[in-house]
């Protein structure tokens, strides 16, 4: 048996933000375990038989550290990323409307432009009067967005998003992440008949030049490696943990005995492995997901000039199962084998108990969905499909989670046990690869000095720190 101070499990952004911090302070006394033959987790990218390369669902890199920014350079270096402006639309009636959506209602057909005003209008008046606060999240959508702008986007596209009723979400998570409401601006773009987009010079994003996401944390991956191979172990699936002999056992039969474990599993997974199962079951069956079917189209030819430069499009209808699609080629032209022939959409559909997905038809209905919209002409344009369904895709921020969390972090803390990143902490509003990276580090200088997890105890003060959020409401 191993023995080791700190084993992480996980080498995704949270694992490997953890092994940098112990890496960069000098600490040998660690090792870490992954499942998988190579690093990355959900922010991984795979290139398939024909050659194109996917991210697992769209990802874009937010920051809210500077720390994070700066490994980010020095990672893939300047000449390592394009830059993009930060494009988004939402597709509704028929017609593109550019994202913030509620500043463009001049585009939607007059009906609907003006239950979207009344809507707005009746929603100022009943904060004006101090309305009580909402229940859910979708009564927060009411509250402040009103009935019109809720019916026609935001409502539909987020129960397409989470895959649960809107009753059972919270709205704690929302902070900077939904754009609100300037009733002025609103009223004025009608009035002019303009665009007020949300891009601009101060709304760019960059993407790795080759390989994906995925690149950047291979490439991290490789720098810990080359440090120190023996602590970085891949093929190693972490099957049980007694807590209370402070031992995991791994699926080939190996232990490893640890003083204390970074886990960045996900907790219902990691809380069913270990002794404390019993006592922790019912607070982990409170703790809600939704998986997620990444489908990635290649498609023959060039994509068409209105889709030219737009980077990602929401889809609030029922004319198509996704809720997202990511024009993926134009993240960068390395990401299909050869532009001057192909191009890619990377389309999203959310799975969950209360919305069941096909498996074995949601392709052909993603194409069916794409032909709809009008992003590709028919099924000849298609090249080939790939499909990825991701079983943990969104940690749901559920009416009942918080209360869940704060029965299963101190009872695995207090024996020594510290479940971080995405699923890990199981805080929507604070798992991209940023705040899932920081969680890591922030956890290493806790263990080590005391110092605060700011991440995962005050999501609300890293999310103010900088608003570099793109998402309407759920990403
Ligand atoms: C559809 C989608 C879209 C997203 N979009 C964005 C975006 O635009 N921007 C952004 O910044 N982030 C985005 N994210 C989030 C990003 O992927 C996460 O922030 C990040 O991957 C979380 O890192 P993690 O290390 O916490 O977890 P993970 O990436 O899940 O890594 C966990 C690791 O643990 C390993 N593991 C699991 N079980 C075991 C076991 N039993 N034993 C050993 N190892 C195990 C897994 O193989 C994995 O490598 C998106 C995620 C999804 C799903």
């Amino acid at each position: 048996m191993t023995d080791v101070g700190l084993l992480i499990v996980g080498a995704g952004p949270t694992g490997l933000g953890a092994a940098w911090r112990l890496t960069a302070s000098g600490e040998t006394n660690w090792l870490l375990c992954e499942a998988a033959a190579d690093a990355g987790g959900l922010a991984g990218s795979v290139v398939d038989d024909h050659g194109f390369t996917w991210d697992l669902g769209g990802h874009v890199q937010f920051s809210h550290y500077d720390y994070f920014d700066d490994l980010m350079d020095d990672l893939l270096g300047s000449d390592g990323w394009l830059h993009h402006q930060r494009e988004s639309w939402v597709w509704v009636r028929e017609r593109f409307v550019p994202y913030p959506f509620q500043l463009n209602l001049h585009r939607l057909p007059e009906m609907e432009r003006a239950a979207c005003v009344r809507g707005l209008i009746t929603a100022a008046v009943a904060s004006a009067a101090c309305a009580s606060a909402p229940d859910s999240f979708g009564q927060w959508i009411e509250a402040a967005f009103g009935p019109g702008i809720g019916d026609v986007f935001l409502q539909p596209y987020n129960v397409k998003v989470w895959a649960y009723p809107l009753e059972e979400l919270s709205w704690s998570w929302i902070g900077d992440r939904v754009a609100l409401v300037d009733l002025p601006r609103v009223v004025e773009n009608i009035r002019l008949d303009r665009d007020d987009v949300s891009w601009g010079p101060n709304n760019q994003f960059r993407f790795p030049i080759r390989g994906g996401t995925g690149s950047i944390w291979l490439a991290l991956a490789t720098r810990l490696i080359d440090a120190a191979p023996e602590r970085m172990q891949f093929g190693r699936r972490l099957i049980r943990v007694d807590t209370a002999a402070r031992e995991a056992t791994f699926a080939d039969g190996s232990r490893v005995s640890y003083d204390r474990l970074l886990t960045t599993i996900p907790l219902d997974t990691l809380v069913a492995a270990t002794d404390l199962a019993p006592s922790l079951a019912r607070a982990a069956g409170d703790l809600r997901f939704s998986s997620t079917h990444v489908i990635g189209i290649g498609v023959h030819g060039s994509a068409p000039p209105h889709l030219t430069d737009k980077c990602w499009m929401y889809f609030p209808e029922n004319d198509c199962p996704f809720y997202r699609v990511t024009h993926f080629s134009h993240y960068s032209p390395n990401n299909v084998p050869d532009i001057t022939r192909h191009w890619s959409l990377m389309a999203e559909v959310s799975e969950s108990p209360a919305k069941p997905v096909d498996a074995g038809s949601v392709v052909a209905e993603t194409i069916d969905g794409l032909i709809n919209t009008g992003l590709i002409q028919g099924r000849s344009a298609v090249h080939h499909a790939w499909h990825r369904r991701l079983p943990h895709g969104y940690p749901t921020p559920s009416r009942g989670r918080d209360r869940a969390l704060t029965v299963i972090m101190p009872a695995l803390e207090a024996r020594g046990v510290y479940s971080r990143g995405r699923f890990g902490a199981w805080k929507y509003e604070v798992s991209n690869q940023d705040h899932s990276f920081a969680q890591g580090v922030e956890c290493i200088d806790h263990l080590r000095s005391g110092a605060p997890e700011t991440t995962l105890r005050q999501p609300e003060v890293v999310n103010a720190r900088r608003s570099q959020s793109r998402a309407v409401a759920g990403r």
